[in-house]
């Protein structure tokens, strides 16, 4: 449940809940709003709920008690009602903000990162993108060049000041990623994998969360949960495609999932049309329509040259293709109110 404290409630009466509420056992996440203080209250059995309603009702800084029968909570609307806007070393993600982070697929060398850093850079990218872990499907392909491909992220942030996200794909890699990263990317692949959202939750860096390529709007939101229950509330959601039928693509984006989660999240969401479509010739397009139906960001896989790319390459975008798409995508952001 969560408990929304009066306005004017002190930081005082605050602490006393929240000593009262641990004392009881229960897990407590607070979410400071500009108005309001909400208190997320985590544990409490079914069969007490009625009962804690009305008791913590009745404390005179307790504005109103909301029972909450989703199976997530934190991540739900009603515990940030006013939207989490999140802060990557200056760069606002969320809010009225359109958010850019492009880059290569994989890191593959030192040059085609670098030019592709002051290229997007330029050319209005607020976030470099990059794998030194990559997951494949087969074995047999290019996994990245590990921390290698780490420094050079690292490198071409200082040469651009560009913040970076990078994949973590293993428990035993957090530390290490998160020595270079500003932002751990969890892989599709990854969604379901527990253990490794519990120790992205343990970190205190922002993470995005991709869709699992066949989970619902539903078991996506819980494993967000499982992030935001180690009180790590920096998540970014992104869509990037699910499996249908469908084989003219990559994936089938689900445009329905932008406002959905607006709807049912207080978290941005992104939008990766690269994944999504499989397809280069399909990429801007699918990027003007996520933003017009609220996207916070999007996630563009862009290179010196796709043909050449190791991986990833035929969705990938040229350098032309990139900033046509980020001419054509301000005036889409403006008509939704939005900044790019
Ligand atoms: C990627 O971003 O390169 C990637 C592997 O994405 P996904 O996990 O969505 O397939
Ligand atoms: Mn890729």
């Amino acid at each position: 449940m969560i408990i929304i404290l009066d306005p004017g409630a002190t930081p005082e009466q605050r602490d006393s809940l929240t000593t009262d509420l641990k004392a009881r056992g229960y897990g407590v996440h607070l979410s400071e709003g500009v108005e309001r203080t909400i208190v997320g209250v985590i544990g409490t059995p079914d069969r007490d709920k009625s009962y804690l309603v009305e008791q913590f009702e009745a404390l005179p800084f307790v504005e109103r008690v909301v029972p909450i029968l989703k199976p997530y909570k934190l991540v739900g609307r009603a515990f940030k009602p006013e939207g989490t806007v999140i802060n990557v070393n200056g760069v606002k993600i969320g809010g009225g903000n359109v958010c850019v982070m492009a880059g290569p697929c994989t890191v593959e060398s030192p040059e085609m990162l670098f030019e592709t850093a002051d290229f997007v850079k330029a050319n209005g990218a607020h976030i470099l993108r990059g794998g030194a872990f990559k997951p494949s499907t087969s074995p047999y392909s290019f996994h990245g060049m590990g921390e290698a491909g780490l420094q050079l992220l690292a490198e071409a942030r200082d040469r651009t000041g560009l913040a970076i996200i990078t994949e973590v794909m293993d428990t035993r890699d957090v530390e290490l990623v998160g020595k270079y990263t500003d932002i751990y990317q969890i892989g599709t692949r990854n969604m379901t994998n527990y253990s490794l959202l519990r120790e992205v939750g343990n970190a205190r860096k922002p993470v995005m969360l991709k869709r699992g390529w066949a989970s619902t709007i539903e078991e996506w939101l819980q494993a967000a949960e499982y992030i935001a229950s180690q009180g790590n509330y920096e998540i970014i959601l992104c869509e990037r495609g699910i499996r249908t039928f469908e084989n003219y693509t990559r994936n089938t984006f689900d445009i329905n999932a932008i406002p959905a989660i607006k709807e049912l999240s207080h978290l941005p969401i992104f939008a990766d049309p690269s994944h999504a479509t499989g397809k280069r010739s399909l990429v801007s397009a699918v990027s003007l329509g996520a933003v017009a139906a609220g996207a916070d960001g999007l996630i563009l896989e862009t290179h010196p040259n796709p043909e050449k790319a190791l991986k990833d390459g035929p969705q990938s975008l040229s350098f032309q293709q990139f900033g046509d798409l980020i001419r054509d995508l301000k005036p889409i952001a403006a008509a939704v109110g939005k900044t790019l």
